[in-house]
């Protein structure tokens, strides 16, 4: 990531918590419904940072958003059932929730927490001064802690008070989570280990283009797949058919191409495609390569010489940096191909070949349908913060922590 010095980051393993006030900053901005969290993995995937503070005698206070809630007050959207949630999985820890996350009420179950305990503030965007970033709102925040640790890599594209603002008033510190989310990109995109390859995929090219102007430079291989590898197709002639496909980003796609080949970056591209008439679950399909595109037919996954292309790319490379399905993946038969380029990618990584690093919602989707998110070096649920940091921005919430 540009500009930012990453050894400056500070662990929050090398601060002293004993005893201390410890302003967390977590992502728990889990799906509800019917007031129920229905995916608990964001509050799970927080629980060994909660362990590790209490274990070393932190009183800590929790800080995060639900929803969009811009300002006011709204009671769906109440951190309270996710603070039952967290309770249920900290075991013998006390968790406590406080209506507001700054003022008397927030300050006073701060101050009267007991090392090992935990406070659960209510939703920092129940106040409008925390997408403001206003200064008297992370001075207020700040009343309630002693030292501020930022566990919420996927929130760090913004700059908020409880993401960015805290780090310049309290000594400030990378969670865990956080950690851990920097170390596996760094070694994904930063100081990778030769051959690397990115795979991108997904709908929207339009979406994706700055992502793709920065990987050219960074990485040796580019694989393009999913919907947006037909507007690479069309810029090289292809007739895509009903295809998806964004005729006005063709000139765009032209720039990325001539972009890869001054970088000595090479771009691979499908070679056939899963055709269908219907885009529907258990449409007939046929398989065709590039040049026998029917009109009426469009393309939904990457066909079996593409995969055993990419398979070929795979093994001669030792890190992968994955973004996008390869194919409309949520409709069977779909899948297929992200199925077989993931399953390549989880076992060259259990051998130790490579290094594999993936994110972004739908990714993470896919590789859970394809039952290999574990055996991956590093999948990241961040969406937002993940894409910008493969666009090459600085991550305001990493960049306040790195500030020396
Ligand atoms: P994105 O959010 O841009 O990463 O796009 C993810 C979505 O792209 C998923 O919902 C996939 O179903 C969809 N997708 C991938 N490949 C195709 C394709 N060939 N045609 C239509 N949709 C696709």
């Amino acid at each position: 990531m540009s500009g930012i010095d990453l050894s400056k980051l500070k662990s929050s393993n090398t601060a002293d918590v004993m005893g201390k006030r410890v302003l967390v900053r977590a992502d728990l901005n889990v799906p509800v419904k019917n007031g129920k969290v229905t995916d608990a993995t964001r509050i799970e995937r927080f629980m060994p940072t909660l362990h590790n503070l209490t274990h070393r005698g932190a009183r800590v206070i929790v800080l995060a958003h639900f929803g969009r809630p811009d300002g006011k007050r709204v009671p769906e959207m109440s951190l309270r059932l996710v603070a039952d949630k967290v309770r249920e999985l900290a075991g013998h820890h006390p968790v406590q929730f406080c209506e507001d996350c700054i003022g008397p009420a927030a300050e006073k179950a701060a101050g009267a927490l007991k090392p090992g305990e935990v406070l659960v503030l209510e939703n920092t965007r129940f106040h409008a001064g925390e997408e403001e970033n206003e200064p008297g709102f992370v001075a207020a925040l700040a009343k309630c802690g002693d030292l501020y640790v930022n566990d919420a890599f996927s929130c760090a594209h913004r700059a908020h008070a409880s993401t960015e603002g805290l780090a310049h008033v309290l000594p400030a510190f990378a969670g865990p989570q956080m950690m851990a989310e920097i170390g596996a990109l760094t070694a994904a995109l930063e100081k990778p280990q030769r051959p690397t390859v990115a795979i991108v995929g997904g709908a929207k090219i339009s979406t994706k283009i700055p992502v793709l102007t920065n990987l050219v430079k960074k990485v040796d291989k580019l694989v393009i797949g999913g919907g947006m590898a037909n507007t690479f197709l069309k810029a090289q002639g292809v007739d895509v058919g009903k295809s998806l496909a964004e005729a006005d980003q063709v000139a765009v796609v032209r720039s990325v191409m001539d972009a890869a080949k001054a970088a000595g970056c090479e771009i691979v591209l499908p070679v056939d495609g899963i055709v269908a008439r219907e885009f529907k679950a258990g449409a007939a399909t046929e398989t065709r390569d590039n040049s026998e595109i029917p009109a009426d037919g469009m393309i939904l996954d990457i066909g079996p010489k593409s995969v055993t292309r990419l398979i070929e790319v795979l093994k001669t490379c030792k890190t992968v940096l994955w973004n996008g399905p390869l194919g409309a993946f949520e409709i069977a038969p779909f899948g297929t191909g992200t199925f077989a380029v993931a399953g390549q990618v989880a076992r060259s990584t259990k051998t130790g070949a490579m290094v594999s690093v993936a994110g972004g919602g739908d990714t993470v989707a896919a590789l859970n349908a394809a039952g290999v998110t574990d055996d991956f070096t590093y999948v990241s649920t961040a969406g937002g913060a993940f894409l910008e940091w493969l666009e090459g921005r600085e991550l305001p919430g990493v960049a306040a922590l790195a500030r020396g």
